[in-house]
Order: structure tokens, then C-alpha cells, then sequence
């Protein structure tokens, strides 16, 4: 009998989870699900914790590691403490990790499944299930594995269709192995793949413009073999285009989750306008970034179901979406988003301030497009968080004082929060040999955008002081334990407060009183919203203080990540 462990190292780095504390991945959950289809009963651990040795291993017997190509080294040390606890059992990679086959002999890995893992891998339980792995692993598509004289790659698997992707079902049951579920950020899946089928220029390209004029189902594929989309993110090469969930499954999933007593719900995709947009054009996949426009009615559909379930109506609980892309962000689109999701963040990529940067590098929009869609999108009572990347490739004075013009256009048209992250290429990228960009501090160009991005938050928290916000208490904060943690009912900086003891785990509002560092702030409890469900659900004593056991230190938080998504 299988008995399969996953490892959460998403976001995990080479020293565990700074920047992303409080988020639960689609990923795991959806990886949980495909082993319960096959009767199993997985858990799931985070790795932090599975590093402190916070589960006896002995029950287990499969390995599934979940982590992205920055979480290698967090990943090796997982496997090789697997190893010499349970030396034969697999060992399974998984995430953006596994796009690079060569992370299995890094990681210490036996089998990394590439791409969208549902399909490869219920075939993979099979095999192992049969006891067939060594004669089926040959002819497996979708997997890399280790053989005699180093790392085999299989072909890939085509995406899967609509309909079969909507026939997955994510696992609820295992969110509450995270320690702090009830406060996280919980990602549900909406779709899955990236519209933006344009092309970086790079080197071999031809200029066919097939990529950006051609039909939909031309420009799948570039003559010359140039991976879709931005040249910084594999996000079309790994996962295709995009393909929806019904409303009822997503409605199903929330539902079970809301039950279980998660409070903070995110819409999860590489952008929430594509949803439905693929119904438009079915049969034909959705390559185009910017026609035909979202579409409304399915968007709608969705946002109107699960905004009047009652934890969400009522607002014991929030909903979210993640992100966005400027080229789809239309007058109506936005006022559809602010019906329904007013107040909640939303991530826009920005990466580069100058027009040519931008279509050197694949982008769909344009910088000014960026800047109305930030306009429309505070206009329509969104929050919108704007990202910026240092490093690119094509990065020049031009470029950079291009994008320090656009930061503060970015605040000026209503932006709450700059991101700037450094590049990192990506396996299956289009970037994906360029070197990866030294930290801002070593760069004087990406020194100067550090610098303002920093100028620039250190303005915009000025304005959060004496606002009254939702949070969810968590445990002591571990670098001053006088202080606990808090958690902003839709997402924002972590809040720190006093007098909250026996408040963990409860919804309180709370006055900003000052400011700590760029992403801490200091708040008083100004009244506790009494909600009798949420705290029944909580009783359970070894939840408590989750923050406390789960993260050992909490320092502040480093922007210089890469780009893909947890
Ligand atoms: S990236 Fe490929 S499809 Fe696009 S213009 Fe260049 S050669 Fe043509």
C-alpha cells in the first residue's frame, strides 16, 4: 500500500519561507487530489518542518516534492534527510522545479514530472501500484527520470483539454496540515495556462510576426522554436494556453474550504480576465493576449457565485483575486472586478517602464497601458500591487530611468505597493540561458531602481497610518514576543499587536498606529468581531500559535526572488 508524503517547499529558497508566509499553493493541494482519486491518503508537510523533524517518517513510503527552481537547495536537503531515513522509498519532484531535469541529480531526486502533473502522475501510481516502474518509466511522457548514465527525459505530454483539466478535483481534506490555514492565503485554481503567446525578440527570431498576427492555432508553435510568452516566464512552455474550471467545481472547492475554516481565499491565475475567454474561441486555444475581450458574463458568473456564499457575504472570510493583465484590463473589466472584489489587492506586471523594452522582452502591454489599467482598477476600488524586475535582459540607463518614471506614474495613478523583483531565467523560458541578474545592491542600474521601489513603499505605508482593517490573529511574534502576529483579512503588510492573548486564531478589526519596516506595521485591536464558527472550528490547542512553530525566525522580507508563481 502506497503511503505518500508531500513536501510543501514552494517559496522555500535555500532558508525557508520568508515572503511567503501566509500562502497556500494550488499546487500541493492539486497533486493531494490526483492520490486521493487513486483511494490514497496523503499528508502533506511543509518543509520547514519536515527539516525540524516535525513528523515521524516511518509511515511513509513515497516522496512527492513540491518547489519551485529557486527552492533547489531547500528541496536537497528534504530528500537527503528522506534518504537516510528511508533510504529506498522514491522520491518524486514536482512544480516548476522538475522543467529542468537536471534539478533530479541536484536535488537527489528518482522521477520529476514535467509540466502539468495530473495525468503523468495517475499513471505514475499505476506503475507503482503494479510494481511495473522499472519496464513502464520508458515509455511514461511527462516525466524525467534517473537510469543508467544519468537523467532520461521522456517527451513531453500534450495540455491537457478543458474538460479533462476540469475533471480534476484538489484535495480540501489536507489544508489543514498547513499549521496555519485558518490565517493563510489559501490559492484555489481557476484556470490554468497563460493567453500571451507573443515572443521576446531574440536572436533567432525571424520577425514572421506569426507570434503576434498569425491565427490562434499558428501561433502555437514559433518555426524556429522560440518558447511563448514574456522571455523571463515559463508559464505558456510548462502549462499551455489557458483552459477554465466550471463554476462548480470552483464553487465546490471553496465551499469545502470555508468548512474546514479557511478565511482568506485567492482566485488563483496567471490572469483572472482570461477566465472564460477560452470558452470564446473554443476549439481553438486561447494564444492571443488581447482579443477577444474577457469575458464578462463567465467572469461575472463566477465572482456573483462565490461572493454570495455567506462566510464571504458576511465577511468572516475574503476573497481575492491574483492576477492580471494589463492589455485586458477594459473599462468594463475593471468595474466587473471592483463589483465584486472591492478592496482586495491585485498583482499587475509592469517589469519595465520603456515602450521597446517591452516588446524586446514578449510583454503583451504596453507601459501605458499599465498605467491605465492601475487608474482603472483603483478607480473601481481595487488595490492594485504593481511589479517591476531588475536585471532583464536589455536593461540599460534608458531603460531604468524609464521604469523609475513609471514607479511613480505607477503611485500617481493609484498604485498601493511596488514589487520589484531580480531576473532569474527559468528552464523552458525564452531566457532561459541568459544569465541570472547579480543582486540590486551589486548593479548600480538596478541600485537606482531598489532605491526608489524602497522611496516608494516607504510613501505609500505612510498612508495605511490610522486606517481600520480585518485581521486574523496568529501567534507570538517570535523576534518580540510581547507582540502577536496578524494577518490582514484581504492581503497586506503583517500587522503586529499587543494584548492579544487568547485571541489566536480570531477575526479582530484593527487601527495601523505605525509603521516597522517596509512589510510590518504596528496596530491596536480597536473591537473583536465575535464569530462563534471560526472559533469553535479553532479549538484544537496544537493549532495554536502557528506562526510560533512554524517559522523560527521572521525577518524582513527580501524582494530579490524570482519570478514564478507559488
Ligand atoms: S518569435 Fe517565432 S513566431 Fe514570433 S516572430 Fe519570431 S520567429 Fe516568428
Amino acid at each position: 500500500m502506497l503511503r505518500p508524503l508531500i513536501v510543501d517547499a514552494l517559496g522555500s529558497g535555500r532558508s525557508g519561507r520568508r515572503a511567503t508566509l501566509d500562502a497556500i499553493g494550488a499546487g500541493p493541494r492539486a497533486v493531494a487530489g490526483v492520490l486521493e482519486l487513486r483511494g490514497l491518503k496523503p499528508r502533506i508537510i511543509i518543509a520547514e518542518e519536515f527539516l525540524r523533524g516535525g513528523l515521524n517518517l516511518k509511515g511513509f513510503n513515497l516522496l512527492l516534492i513540491s518547489a519551485m527552481t529557486v527552492d533547489q537547495p531547500t528541496a536537497r536537503r528534504v530528500a537527503s534527510l528522506w534518504r537516510r531515513l528511508n533510504s529506498d522509498a522514491p522520491i518524486i519532484l514536482g512544480g516548476p522545479i522538475a522543467s529542468d531535469p537536471a534539478a533530479l541529480l541536484r536535488v537527489g531526486g528518482d522521477i520529476a514530472v514535467i509540466g502539468e502533473g495530473e495525468k503523468t502522475l495517475e499513471e505514475l501510481l499505476n506503475l507503482l501500484i503494479e510494481d511495473r516502474l522499472d519496464e513502464g518509466l520508458r515509455n511514461l511522457r511527462g516525466v524525467a527520470y534517473r537510469g543508467e548514465g544519468g537523467v532520461r527525459v521522456n517527451p513531453l505530454r500534450p495540455v491537457m483539454s478543458r474538460v479533462e483539466y476540469d475533471g480534476y478535483r484538489p484535495s480540501t481534506r489536507v489544508v489543514r496540515d498547513y499549521p496555519l490555514y485558518y490565517a493563510a492565503r489559501v490559492y484555489v485554481e481557476v484556470l490554468r495556462g497563460c493567453s500571451n503567446y507573443y515572443r521576446p525578440i531574440v536572436e533567432e527570431c525571424i520577425r514572421c510576426d506569426r507570434c503576434r498576427s498569425g491565427g490562434l492555432t499558428e501561433r502555437y508553435d514559433c518555426p524556429v522554436g522560440i518558447p511563448p510568452g514574456c522571455g523571463y516566464c515559463s508559464v505558456p512552455s510548462l502549462y499551455g494556453p489557458p483552459r477554465s474550471r466550471s463554476v462548480s467545481r470552483i464553487l465546490e472547492e471553496v465551499e469545502e474550504l470555508l468548512e474546514m475554516g479557511v478565511r482568506r481565499l485567492v482566485l488563483s491565475a496567471p490572469d483572472i480576465l482570461d477566465y472564460g475567454r477560452d470558452l470564446l474561441v473554443e476549439p481553438e486555444p486561447l494564444t492571443d493576449p488581447r482579443e477577444p475581450e474577457p469575458n464578462y458574463d463567465a467572469l461575472e458568473e463566477l465572482l456573483s457565485t462565490l461572493t454570495d456564499l455567506k462566510p464571504i457575504r458576511s465577511g468572516e472570510a475574503s476573497l481575492m483575486a491574483e492576477n492580471i493583465k494589463p492589455s485586458l484590463v477594459t473599462e468594463r473589466a475593471a468595474k466587473l472586478l471592483g463589483r465584486y472584489l472591492s478592496g482586495t489587492p491585485i498583482n499587475i506586471g509592469f517589469e519595465t517602464g520603456s515602450e521597446s523594452h517591452s516588446r524586446l522582452l514578449g510583454r503583451p502591454s504596453t507601459p501605458r497601458e499599465c498605467l491605465t489599467a492601475i487608474r482603472r482598477l483603483r478607480r473601481a476600488g481595487l488595490r492594485p500591487q504593481v511589479y517591476f524586475i531588475h536585471g532583464l535582459p536589455g536593461q540599460s540607463v534608458e531603460t531604468v530611468e524609464a521604469s523609475i518614471k513609471a514607479i511613480w506614474s505607477s503611485i500617481q495613478a493609484g498604485a498601493d505597493w511596488i514589487i520589484l523583483y531580480r531576473f532569474t531565467p527559468l528552464p523552458m523560458s525564452a531566457f532561459a540561458h541568459m544569465p541570472k541578474a547579480p543582486p540590486a545592491a551589486r548593479d548600480p542600474l538596478s541600485r537606482r531602481l531598489r532605491e526608489n521601489v524602497s522611496k516608494a513603499n516607504k510613501m505609500l505605508k505612510g498612508r495605511w497610518i490610522g486606517r481600520k482593517l480585518k485581521a486574523i490573529i496568529d501567534g507570538r511574534y517570535m523576534k518580540d514576543r510581547r507582540f502577536h502576529v496578524a494577518y490582514p483579512m484581504p492581503h497586506g503588510p503583517v500587522i503586529l499587536i499587543k494584548d492579544a492573548e487568547r485571541l489566536e486564531g480570531k477575526t479582530v478589526e484593527i487601527t495601523i498606529t505605525s509603521i516597522t519596516s517596509e512589510r510590518v506595521m504596528k496596530g491596536i485591536i480597536t473591537s473583536i468581531k465575535g464569530n462563534k464558527h471560526f472559533v469553535t472550528l479553532y479549538k484544537s490547542p496544537n493549532r495554536f500559535n502557528a506562526h510560533e512553530a512554524q517559522h523560527k525566525t521572521y525577518s524582513s522580507f527580501s524582494r530579490d526572488i524570482n519570478t514564478e508563481s507559488p
